[in-house]
């Protein structure tokens, strides 16, 4: 069981997200409790506001510290798991990444919006920073839902074959083999005749030759998980 709580302004975001699929069911089972909490519920003014200008001056406007810490204070009252921001400079989203988290009792994740989060924030919670890529969205929902999503399959029992899981990409020291399935021949295209053959020798062994051939550009070398 993991319990994951998000702390955001678009709390409604996240429900359609994580109705379907394998994290739907897990959520829908409670191998994974999640909770999107509106930080708008953690201000003190009748105007709910959650932005302001910032000091130095500049377009835009700053995540207000006050209610980011506050909403994490009281959602840390039940999830002892570690609090992570979404940050497009932070530590960067892998395999291995991911994995560690899955072994995490709870996650509590801050989306920024606008210029980003106060960063004061950070040091007061002793926050962990976390990017899903080297390119600026206008939100932390979608990265936060990145995350859970990839966390999501890693928690035990979430996705049913745990040998599912060990021949993705990036989970051990090859990426995912080409998949076929039915019809064996379409539009001229045929399958790979030893994924017919029935010789489960020959197949592991084609599967990992492809593995190993299967090359992506960005990556020099697959870490271990
Ligand atoms: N002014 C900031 C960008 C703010 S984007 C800068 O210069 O870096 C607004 C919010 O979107 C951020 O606070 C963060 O929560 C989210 N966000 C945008 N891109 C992201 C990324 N690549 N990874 C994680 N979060 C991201």
């Amino acid at each position: 069981m993991i319990k994951i709580d998000v702390v955001t302004i678009f709390p409604a975001m996240f429900g359609p997200v994580f109705e379907q699929g394998v994290v739907g069911r897990a959520i829908e089972r409670g191998g994974i409790a999640l909770h999107a909490h509106d930080l708008r519920d953690y201000t003190h003014d009748r105007h709910r506001q959650v932005d302001d200008m910032p000091f130095g001056g500049g377009p835009g406007m700053v995540m207000k510290p006050e209610p980011v810490i506050e909403a994490v204070e009281a959602v840390r009252a039940e999830n002892p798991g570690p609090v992570i921001l979404m940050e497009p400079w932070g530590e960067r989203l892998d395999q291995p990444l991911a994995a560690s988290l899955a072994a995490e009792p709870g996650l509590i994740i801050v989306c920024g919006r606008y210029e980003g989060i106060d960063d004061r924030v950070r040091s007061a919670l002793d926050a962990r920073e976390i990017s899903i890529g080297d390119y600026v969205l206008s939100g932390g929902e979608i990265p936060a839902m990145v995350l859970i999503d990839a966390v999501s399959r890693l928690v035990p029992g979430v996705v049913g074959d745990p040998e599912s899981l060990a021949q993705d990409s990036f989970s051990g020291e090859h990426l995912g083999w080409p998949q076929f399935t039915r019809p064996a021949e379409y539009r001229g295209m045929a399958v790979p005749d030893v994924l017919l053959s029935g010789d489960h020798a020959r197949i592991r062994q084609w599967r990992r030759q492809q593995a190993a051939q299967r090359r992506a550009p960005h990556i020099k070398e697959l870490k271990k998980t």
